[in-house]
């Protein structure tokens, strides 16, 4: 039975090798299976692509696809859920923030009937603080606006059955967010427990302002919830409005109106407009969101695709 270890990569040129090298020893006691070495790269900028031709033509256990240019980790993993020849498929970063030893347990799990086996990591190495209270917080919302679960301190890091693989496949929206589509797909999921280390080389390509990209793709891929919070804020908005009227209605019918509240309507303005901007806002990452899924365009363009593989 043959195994997938699936690799995004992105300017990873320092860490091919020790990644290489840690999955050999990992998947050593293991040579029950076959295992394929399946790295996508991701349009990068270093040597990584030079270094994946060298282990392709030492090692008939490496394939690798080379995109056409960056498409980011999301798309990068859909081309490997496409190439995996594996009946299983283990997916995971290239920096060792991922520790290969647990593949083991993975696989156990595996054999007893789990379809989705991912692991948990029980601390988040060095994040800064402020990262791991954002990514908290951001699994709270997006959690609480949903029924359906996405769990906090898991990453991609996982095996799939070739059921999930297969499931992965159809869905090919464009603003991909594949923790949520994980937890979409269903099937039978439980956990493996790890520490998360620290980035072995090289810088995380993940800064602040592509966090919170990814957490607005998230919360908008997954869940409308943000829609009936804009028509919940309208909604009260109005009835507050409709009191204040009939309220500066009557008091102008009893008491006359001496031409004053400059204050108040500034405030009142100004915060309808704000109510308004931010409500404009939320439907337009809803707009942008259809706009792209409706060119539904192929997700990602590979270069080229080698593989030792015959069928
Ligand atoms: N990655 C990718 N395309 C990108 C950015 C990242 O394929 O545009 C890969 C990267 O090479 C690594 C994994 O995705 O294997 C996780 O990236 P990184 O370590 O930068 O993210 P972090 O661990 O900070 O979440
Ligand atoms: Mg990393």
């Amino acid at each position: 039975m043959k195994i997938t270890i699936l690799v995004p990569l992105y300017n990873e040129e320092k860490n091919i090798g020790m990644l290489v090298e840690a999955l050999d020893a990992a998947i050593k006691p293991l040579s029950d299976y076959q295992w394929e070495y399946l790295f996508i790269n991701d349009g990068s900028r270093d040597n990584t692509l030079a270094l994946l031709e060298q282990l392709y033509a030492n090692r008939s256990d490496v394939s690798y696809v080379d995109l056409s240019r960056n498409f980011g980790k999301e798309n990068a993993m859909l081309a490997g859920f496409d190439h995996a020849q594996g009946e299983a498929v283990i997916v995971m970063d290239a920096d060792l923030q991922d520790p290969p030893q647990i593949i083991g347990q993975m696989v156990e799990k595996w054999r007893e009937g789990y379809d989705d086996v991912y692991a948990r990591r029980k601390d988040r190495g060095q994040e800064s603080w402020l990262r791991k209270k954002l990514s908290l917080a951001f699994y709270r919302i997006l959690q609480g606006s949903t029924n359906i679960d996405v769990l906090p301190n898991v990453g991609d890091f996982r095996l799939l059955d070739r059921k999930c693989i297969q499931a992965l496949r159809q869905l090919r929206e464009s603003g991909r967010y594949t923790k949520g589509l994980f937890t979409f797909i269903g099937f039978r999921k439980t956990a493996v427990e790890f520490d998360r280390g620290s980035r072995t080389q090289g810088h995380s390509s993940f800064n602040f302002w592509k966090l919170f990209k990814l957490a607005i793709e998230g919360i908008t891929s997954y869940t409308t919830a943000p829609l009936r919070l804009a028509t919940i804020m309208g909604v009260l908005v109005s009835i507050f409005a409709f009191a204040y009227m009939t309220y500066v209605f009557l008091k102008a019918l009893f008491y006359g109106d001496p031409v004053a509240g400059y204050p108040t309507m500034m405030t009142v303005i100004l915060f309808l407009g704000g109510v308004q901007l931010l409500t404009i806002g939320i439907i337009g990452e809803y707009l942008g969101r259809i706009f792209n899924e409706v060119k539904n365009r192929p997700v990602y363009f590979e270069r080229e695709y080698k593989t030792h593989n015959k069928d």
